[in-house]
């Protein structure tokens, strides 16, 4: 793990998103459902916003998606970042949950850094799998293309 990397910004977990941090330490993409309406959510939040049950359960996704956005940030950067710039920025639509997208980057591998794929081979719709980047203490979510 490089200075740089330990510089970037983690998550600050609450009460509620906890676990999609617990879980993501084991290399677990998972997201909240609803035990009532099975309704699956995110970000994480005590009460369904369809049936307002507040039983939920964490379920397993397969940690496909595809990319639905993209941004390539532009100073002004927080250091870390300015020195990983360009880099890229991308929302993906889960292939489990459509209506669920989550922001992250699109990395070479797991252990790449945030400006390991040239911004050109980015593609709104390309195929993407969830990996997971120790950092911090803590294991971040990032993407990798299916087709390398
Ligand atoms: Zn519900």
């Amino acid at each position: 793990m490089t200075t740089t990397e330990e510089s970037l910004l983690l998550p600050v977990p609450d009460e509620d998103g906890a676990p999609f941090w617990e879980y993501a330490a084991r290399g677990e993409l998972r997201v909240q459902a609803c035990t009532a309406c099975g309704r699956l959510r995110f970000p994480p939040r005590p009460c369904c916003p369809h049936c307002q049950s507040f039983d939920s359960q964490w379920r397993l996704t397969s940690g496909r998606g595809r990319i639905w956005s993209y941004v390539q940030p532009h100073p002004p950067l927080l250091p870390a970042y300015a020195a990983q710039a360009p880099y890229n920025v991308i929302l993906v639509e889960l292939a489990d949950a459509p209506h669920i997208r989550l922001a992250g980057n699109l990395v070479a591998s797991a252990d790449a850094p945030l400006n390991s794929v040239d911004p050109a081979r980015l593609r709104i719709g390309a195929r993407v799998q969830a990996v997971f980047t120790e950092t911090g203490g803590v294991a971040v979510p990032r993407w990798i293309l299916e087709k390398p």
